[in-house]
C-alpha cells in the first residue's frame, strides 16, 4: 500500500535527504585516488552518527555497510573494500541516513582524475535522465510516466543499457515502501501519482548491455560485459506542477569543481 506524506513528514525527510546530501558532499571533497572504499564508508559513517542519524543502509537485509560503492563496471551495492582507488575510476556512492524516524536516499558517480569523453558522456546523461524522471513526477501523472522519460533518454536517444532487475522506490518510515519506480517502462502506466507522494527515482545506467550478474558477496551488482555503469538519486516528493527534490547536488557539485582529484565537465 501506498503511504502519503503530511507536509510535517516530507519536512523530516528532507532533513535526513540534505544530510545524505552533505555526506556526499563531504565525500565529494575527500575522495582521491588512492583512498579506498571502506575508507570512504567509514568516514560516511562518522559524518552521519555526527549529524545525529543512523546510517539506513547499515545491517538492512544484512548490508554489513553504510554506503553502497560501486566502481566502474560495478552498476549499484558495491561493498566497501581495502582496494585502492585509481586515476580514471568512476565511483558511485549510494547513501542513506535514518533521523526522526524517517530516512533520506541519494546517489551520486564521482570521476576520479581523467576519464574518456564516452565515460564522461555517461555520467552527464544518467545524471540529466534522473532530471527528466523528476520532471515527470508531478500530481496526476503515472509511475510509468518518469520511467519512459528516463528509458527514453538513456535507451532510445544514446544507446545505453537501462538496468531492469533494480529499480527506485517509496521511502519514509521505511528505506523501501511501495510504489516500486522502475527506469523503463511504457507511459501512462503504473500508480498514479499524487501530492505527498515521496520517492527515490534512481536510474541506473549501463554503457552497454543492460544485463547484470551478481558476485559472489551476493550484493554487488555488475554489468555483464563490463563496461562501466553510473547511478544518481534523488529522494523527490511529488507535487501538483513541479516536483520537490528534498535531497540536493549543489553542495556535491560544489564540492566537486574545488576537489582537484575529480573530474568535472567545465
Ligand atoms: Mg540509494
Ligand atoms: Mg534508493
Amino acid at each position: 500500500m501506498i503511504y502519503y506524506k503530511t507536509s510535517a513528514e516530507v519536512e523530516l525527510i528532507r532533513e535526513s535527504s540534505l544530510l545524505v546530501s552533505k555526506t556526499l558532499a563531504h565525500v565529494a571533497s575527500v575522495i582521491k585516488p588512492g583512498m579506498t572504499t571502506i575508507q570512504i564508508d567509514e568516514l560516511a559513517e562518522t559524518f552521519i552518527r555526527d549529524h545525529g542519524a543512523v546510517p539506513s543502509f547499515k545491517n538492512y537485509k544484512g548490508f554489513p555497510f553504510t554506503c553502497c560503492i560501486s566502481v566502474n563496471d560495478a552498476v549499484v551495492h558495491g561493498f566497501p573494500n581495502d582496494r585502492p582507488l585509481r586515476d580514471g575510476d568512476i565511483v558511485s556512492v549510494d547513501v542513506g541516513a535514518y533521523k526522526n524516524g524517517f530516512h533520506g536516499d541519494s546517489a551520486y558517480t564521482f570521476a576520479l582524475g581523467t576519464i574518456t569523453d564516452e565515460v564522461s558522456q555517461l555520467l552527464e546523461v544518467t545524471k540529466t535522465s534522473l532530471y527528466l524522471g523528476i520532471e515527470k513526477a508531478v500530481a496526476g501523472n503515472r509511475v510509468g510516466d518518469i520511467s519512459f522519460a528516463i528509458q527514453e533518454y538513456a535507451e532510445k536517444k544514446f544507446k545505453y543499457g537501462v538496468v531492469r532487475e533494480l529499480v527506485g522506490h517509496g521511502l519514509g518510515r521505511h528505506l523501501h515502501e511501495e510504489p516500486q519506480v522502475p527506469n523503463y517502462g511504457k507511459r501512462g502506466s503504473g500508480a498514479k501519482l499524487k501530492d505527498g507522494l515521496v520517492i527515490a527515482i534512481e536510474p541506473m545506467i549501463n554503457m552497454g548491455v543492460k544485463e547484470v550478474w551478481y558476485e559472489e558477496d551476493g550484493w554487488t551488482v555488475k554489468t555483464k560485459d563490463g563496461l562501466p555503469a553510473a547511478h544518481f538519486e534523488h529522494t523527490i516528493c511529488v507535487r501538483r506542477g513541479k516536483a520537490d527534490i528534498l535531497s540536493n547536488f549543489e553542495d556535491i557539485e560544489a564540492a566537486e569543481k574545488a576537489n582537484p582529484n575529480l573530474f568535472t565537465k567545465n
